[in-house]
């Protein structure tokens, strides 16, 4: 093993929860006392702190992320061999539930600075059949959600923002106006996941909209397509956010905040020490939205980032590659109908990203540790 000083790791889970330890232990105790464990009133009082917080009218909770995506497609009526815009740079469950309703993926390619979906990509891609996009909010930022909108206006399209990377992040209109990422689409999707950046201790997830009626279809598809009890109107799912996770929740989203705070102190400590490293391009953020960090990703320039890898891992730094493979290139994926852009930009990221540990709980003197193993890297 490593003969590192500290026990660095890409999320600290451990010591988020001790400093909460009280009031989770408290709250999942009176949830076990209340034995509401299915849409008890903490879902409630969750969803309804949440749409506070997003300014958003409707929370619909759900089991996981990948639930909320694909009650979202189901909720709009898409049909099989409707097409769907989404980049191939993002996680698998963003073009998994696509497949998985035989709707077809269009992938596109991201801007090689951001990392998000290219607006102009998105246009060149619609056609006739083009009904949805569904824009990543990738790594802690919005994608170009405004021009986005423009287009899926112009060309009657849904949009579903996969938020799950950046919930708590702003998106700003070029007016000035001020949103919560995941607000700006028709429906936004997001995931608890534990290392998320509101994580539950378990599963959960949540759609967001400001839309009334697609609220009430989005509650009817989770809920096995039932518009009154034992009345199921549609084929739906069975997918809910227990009532322990959300009793959680509620205790986590008080500090979202300053855990996106906490994130920022650790990215600046990591752009300001790898500024002057030619070979290390720091992240870039658009224009339109802030960054909560959920992955702090540098591009490498002429360097083997395999070796890089080692090297860091030998001196207890662990660092990851999201993705290695865009999802046009899944196995998973080359069979079934989908069809693509030119997607350079994406098979060159995929090569030369890597992401640093950075979470919540990151002193200065793990985070010197840190840098100075890359600095002793390129010296
Ligand atoms: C985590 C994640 C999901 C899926 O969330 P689960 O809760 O794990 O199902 C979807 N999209 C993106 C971009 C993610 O990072």
């Amino acid at each position: 093993m490593s003969n590192a000083p500290f026990d660095i790791q890409l999320v600290d889970l451990k010591n988020q929860y001790k400093k909460i330890q009280k009031k989770v232990d408290k709250a999942v105790l009176d949830v076990l006392a209340s034995s509401a464990f299915i849409n008890g009133p903490e879902v409630k009082n969750f969803a309804r702190d949440l749409e506070t917080y997003l300014g958003v009218k409707h929370v619909v909770p759900c089991a996981n992320g990948t639930d909320a995506l694909q009650i979202a497609l189901m909720a709009l009526g898409l049909k099989p061999g409707d097409e769907v815009i989404t980049p191939s740079f993002t996680y698998i469950a963003t073009a998994e539930v696509i497949g998985l309703l035989r709707l077809t993926p269009v992938f596109v390619d991201v801007d090689p600075e951001t990392f998000v979906i290219d607006p102009k990509e998105i246009e060149q891609n619609i056609s006739s059949k083009t009904k949805a996009i569904i824009p990543v909010n990738l790594y802690g930022q919005c994608a170009n959600l405004e021009e986005i909108q423009t287009i899926a206006k112009k060309h009657n399209l849904y949009v579903i923002e996969d938020n799950a990377q950046a919930i708590g992040a702003d998106f700003t209109f070029s007016d000035g106006k001020t949103v919560k990422s995941g607000t700006v689409g028709h429906i936004g999707c997001t995931s608890f996941f534990p290392s998320k950046n509101l994580g539950c201790y378990g599963d959960g997830g949540a759609m967001f909209t400001n839309d009334d009626a697609l609220a009430d279809k989005l509650r009817m598809v989770s809920n096995h397509g039932q518009s009154k009890r034992y009345y199921h109107d549609i084929i739906g799912v069975n997918s809910r956010l227990d009532s322990v996770q959300a009793a959680i929740l509620r205790i986590k989203l008080a500090h979202l905040d300053d855990y996106c705070k906490a994130r920022n102190i650790a990215a600046n400590h990591y752009n300001e020490s790898f500024a002057n490293i030619n070979q290390i391009t720091t992240p870039v953020i658009g224009t339109f939205s802030n960054h909560v960090f959920h992955q702090y990703t540098i591009k490498l320039k002429n360097v083997d980032r395999e070796d890089l890898q080692a090297y860091l891992k030998d001196k207890g730094v662990p660092t990851n590659i999201y993705y290695p493979l865009p999802i046009h290139l899944q196995k998973g994926f080359l069979d079934m109908p989908h069809r693509k852009g030119d997607l350079s930009n994406t098979e060159m990221l995929m090569k030369c990203v890597l992401s640093f540990p950075i979470h919540t709980e990151m002193d200065q003197a793990q985070l010197n540790y840190i840098t100075d193993s890359v600095k002793s890297y390129f010296k």
